[in-house]
C-alpha cells in the first residue's frame, strides 16, 4: 500500500502544544497535502487537554520512563508519568494501524523529542534522549526522527538549485 508517515500534530500546524501554539513546518503540510502523513499528538491521546501545564522528564528520558526508572512531572509538580506512557502507547498503535513506515515527531518534547529532551529543571536546559513516545516507538521498530532530519529522509522534497 501507501507509504504513510506518522507526524507530530503540532509539526502539521495543529494548535496543539502546552501553551496552545503549533509549530508548522512546511514539509510536514506537504506531506499532508499529498496524503503522505497522518498526525497524532501523544499528550491530547493521554488525556491532556490544550492548554496545559508543561512538563518534563525527572532523572532520566523516555526510555527510563518506561523502565519505571524515572517520571514525568509537570510545571506545577503533579507526577503525569501515567498519561504520558497512555499516549504513547495510543501512538504506537495508530502507528501500527497506519502501517507507518516513517515516524517524524518534535524535537525537545518530553513525549516526541527523539535527540534531545529537557533536563528536568524548567529551566530550558536540554540533554540527550528520547521523550517517552519515540522511546516507546523506537522500542517497537520503528524509525523515529525530529524536523531537523527530513532533508536526510527526504530528500526528494528538498528542491536542490544545483
Ligand atoms: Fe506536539 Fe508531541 Fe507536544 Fe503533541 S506531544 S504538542 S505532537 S510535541
Amino acid at each position: 500500500g501507501e507509504k504513510m508517515i506518522l507526524v507530530s500534530s503540532c509539526l502539521a500546524g495543529l494548535e496543539v502544544r502546552y501553551n496552545g501554539t503549533h509549530r508548522l513546518n512546511h514539509v510536514i503540510r506537504k506531506l499532508m497535502e499529498e496524503n503522505k502523513a497522518v498526525t497524532a499528538c501523544p499528550e491530547l491521546l493521554g488525556g491532556f487537554s490544550t492548554p496545559r501545564d508543561p512538563a518534563e522528564i525527572i532523572g532520566g528520558d523516555g526510555e527510563d520512563v518506561l523502565a519505571g526508572r524515572a517520571k514525568v512531572v509537570d510545571k506545577a509538580g503533579r507526577d503525569v508519568t501515567e498519561e504520558y506512557i497512555k499516549g504513547a502507547c495510543a501512538t504506537l498503535e495508530m502507528a501500527n494501524e497506519v502501517k507507518a513506515t516513517a515516524v517524524v515527531l518534535k524535537e525537545n518534547s518530553p513525549s516526541c523529542g527523539s535527540s534531545m529532551i529537557y533536563n528536568g529543571d524548567f529551566t530550558g536546559e536540554k540533554i540527550p534522549g528520547n521523550g517517552v513516545t519515540s522511546a516507546l516507538l523506537k522500542k517497537h521498530g520503528y524509525t523515529v526522527i525530529s524536523e531537523d532530519e527530513l532533508a536526510n529522509y527526504f530528500p526528494e522534497l528538498f528542491p536542490s538549485d544545483e
